[in-house]
Parts: C-alpha cells; structure tokens; sequence
C-alpha cells in the first residue's frame, strides 16, 4: 500500500509527507465499525474460469449478484482440453447418467440459451453411434431397452456393415445413444471471459489462499468483503486449496488428439464410438480420444497415447485407414477433477460457512454443470441476506 506513495528521490520530502498521508488514509480506510460494509463490497468472489466457474458465475449474475471471476489462465486445465462429448448412457453396463432426465435438457436449454446471447453455436446436437464390442454387450443393451426408464434413450439395434455405406468396422452392428452431442468448451468460456474483461469483473492472475480473511460469519479478501462467500472451482488444482485438499479426490487425467484424415468426409453424421470416441469437426477433422490413467496425473501429452488413439481411430473404419494417412494436427493432455463416489462436491465448509466447493464433476461436466449451476446459484442467493 505505501508503495503508491513513495517519490523519486529529488523530492524526498514530499515523499515523506505523502507516505505519512498514506499510511493516514489507509488506517482511515480500513477501521470499520462492527457490522460496517466496505463500499467496495463483492457478492461473490469465483475462483477459477473452468466450466465449473463460468456457468455458475453467469447464473449469479443472472440473479442480479455482483460477482469477481479470478483465474490465471491455465491452458491445460480440464475444460480447455475436454473433448466436450455429452453422452447421457455410458459405460459397458449401458447406464443412463443418474438424474439425465432432467440434467441433460437442462443442459441443451442453458447451452442454447448461451448461443443466443453471445451470438454462437456453443453445443452441436449430434448422434453418438455406439459399436457393440461383445455379444455381451447386445444381451445388455436389450435388456435397457425393456426397461420403461431407458425409452426414447436408445435406438433399435444397427445392423453390422449398413451405416456410411457399409464403411464401418461395426462388425457385431451397434446402437445410437440418443439426445448426445458435443459442446464446444473453450469458445464458450473464451466469449464469457471477454465479456468480463470488458466490464472489469474478471482477474487474471492466481488467487492465493493466503489472502482470504475467513471466520464462521463472514469473508474478505484483499481487504474487501465478500458478502456471499468465495466459491472454489478450481478444478483438479483443488488439491492445493487448504481448506478442501483433504477431501477424496479421484483425479484422472486424459489425452485426445485432433486427427486430419482424407475420405472420412462422409463419416461426419455422427460421433462414432468404437474402442475411442470421434467427434467430427467438419471436413476430414476428428477429435478422437480418450483414456484414463490415475497414476501419472501431469498434464503432458505422451507420444504413446497418441499413437494408440490414431490407430484406434483408424481401425473404426472398413476397410481400416492406414495409420500413415491419419495426421495428427493437435494433441493435449489434461487432468479431470473426480472424486471418490458417484456424485460431485457442492457446498459450503464445515466450518466456514462463507466457503464453497463447486468441483468434482469428473468426466461428466457437460452433462451435470449446468443444472448444478443453476440449483446452486439459487441456494446461494437465497442465503445472501
Ligand atoms: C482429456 C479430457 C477429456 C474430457 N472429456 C470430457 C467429455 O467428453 N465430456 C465431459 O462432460 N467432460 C469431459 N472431461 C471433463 C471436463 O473437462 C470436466 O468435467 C470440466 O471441464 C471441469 O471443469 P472445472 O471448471 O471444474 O475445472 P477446470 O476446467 O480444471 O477449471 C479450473 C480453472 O480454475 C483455474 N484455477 C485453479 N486454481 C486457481 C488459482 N489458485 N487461481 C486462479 N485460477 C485457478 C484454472 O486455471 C482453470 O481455469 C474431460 C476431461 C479431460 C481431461
């Protein structure tokens, strides 16, 4: 603070003087009265610009709070790396997403509703074409289907070698997922993050812990209060936040690779889902990923992974595509903050209740964030006053 005042060393006098005013108006400026609001008060201070942290920002300000987003721009974090697939019935067991029914038109309403306003196409609603890899897996899938909750989920079965001309390696045939699609993650926060920066509300710098004065009513930061508490979405970097590390965090981290392919034009209809996920980006341009390893949690693509995604890729089509052909334009690795359990971590601290955790959202932000967003926006204004 004094720092402001202090004056080249010609007029040393004046700088005294005006260092002493200094220290005056900062005593001034910070005694307040018990109860007292600083003029410069913040609803919300949000720390991080991930997915997790944008969408839940846009809905507070949505409910008219005043909000502060701090992020330092980490290009590897979760959401700037995500393939962005929407995929509401996942796993070998053929599951639909707990709560889909209603998370994912949610997830289409506020995602369309974000195109309007910024004038973009965020989501693309595209089918997601899933090859059966076992006999299994069609006894499993049939099972679904006579289920009253799966209807409308699942399309009738896809016979081997009749999708795209028969130019699949669909050898047992396969199944549509239906109401999938892919969001286009980093435009989407690359377009709320100019908006911010034009009104000012956004800080692009870390956001050090150290600074936070906390106790079990309130919060300030940087001498400011923060009526409405600090909300950490900070994703997989949660594990250095020292009031939230010690919860059971599961990170895993992932790697995809943008691939260039000639002929595979007429393939775009669909994501397809062999042993890896395609979404088509237009022409010949493929996004194909991904993997899990909870081992080794930095965020540096392997040239190994790399491989095995391209060759995977590949093999998808019939006859298969030579690995040769397949150029791989871009390659990023990154980590997904998961934790231990089915369902993410929303909430506030134990012990400070001015603290919240909005994280944990795994492989699945897409999906589940936008809903989250906005039940959690509306718990948090209504506890304002
Ligand atoms: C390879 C890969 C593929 C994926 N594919 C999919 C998919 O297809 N579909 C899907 O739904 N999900 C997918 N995910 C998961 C998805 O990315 C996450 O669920 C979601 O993006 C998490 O968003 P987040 O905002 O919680 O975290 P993040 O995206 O990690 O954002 C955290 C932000 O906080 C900032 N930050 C952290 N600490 C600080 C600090 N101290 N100061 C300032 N800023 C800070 C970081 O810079 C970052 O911008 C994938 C993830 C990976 C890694």
């Amino acid at each position: 603070m004094l720092a402001e005042f202090q004056n080249p060393p010609s007029c040393a006098g004046t700088g005294l003087l005006m260092a002493l005013l200094g220290v005056f108006l900062f005593r001034f400026f910070k005694k307040k009265k018990p109860g007292e609001v600083s003029p410069d008060a913040l609803d919300f201070v949000i720390v991080g610009q991930g997915l997790a942290g944008t969408l839940l920002a846009l809905e507070l300000e949505k409910c008219g709070r005043k909000v502060l987003v701090v992020d330092d721009g980490w290009k590897s974090a979760a959401s700037q790396v995500a393939a962005g697939v929407l995929n509401p019935v996942t796993g070998m067991r053929i599951v639909k997403t707990l709560g889909a029914d209603d998370l994912v038109p949610a997830a289409k309403r506020v995602y369309a509703a974000l195109g309007e306003r910024f004038g973009e196409t965020f989501f693309h609603e595209t089918p997601f074409y899933r090859f059966y890899t076992s006999e299994h897996e069609r006894e499993v899938k049939a099972k679904r289907e006579k289920n009253p909750e799966y209807e409308g989920w699942l399309s009738a079965d896809v016979p081997a070698g009749t999708l795209c001309g028969g130019g699949l390696a669909d050898r047992l045939g396969g199944f549509f997922v239906n109401r999938a699609g892919w969001l286009d993650i980093p435009k989407l926060l690359d377009r709320a993050r100019e908006e911010w920066r034009s009104r000012g509300v956004l800080l692009e710098e870390n956001f050090d812990c150290a600074e936070v004065e906390v106790s079990r009513t309130g919060t300030r930061w940087r001498g400011r209060d923060v009526l409405g508490g600090i909300i950490f979405c900070e994703g997989f970097r949660v594990r250095e936040n020292p009031w939230f590390s010690h919860l059971k965090w599961q990170p895993a981290k992932g790697e995809f690779v943008e691939i260039e392919l000639a002929g595979t034009e007429n393939f775009q209809g669909q994501i397809l889902k062999s042993s890896v996920a395609a979404i088509p980006l237009g022409g010949t341009r493929w996004r194909v990923g991904t993997n899990y390893d909870r081992d080794v949690l930095d965020t540096r693509p392997t040239a190994e992974v790399a491989e095995r995604l391209r060759r995977s890729f590949c093999a998808a089509f019939s006859p298969a595509k030579s690995a040769g052909d397949a150029k791989i334009v871009a390659h990023r690795a990154g980590v997904r903050p998961a934790v231990q359990g089915t369902l993410p971590k929303v909430g506030a601290h134990e012990k400070f209740p001015k603290l919240f955790l909005f994280n944990g959202f795994g492989s699945k932000g897409v999906t589940w964030l936008p809903l989250y967003a906005e039940r959690f926006a509306v718990t948090l204004c209504g506890e304002k006053d």
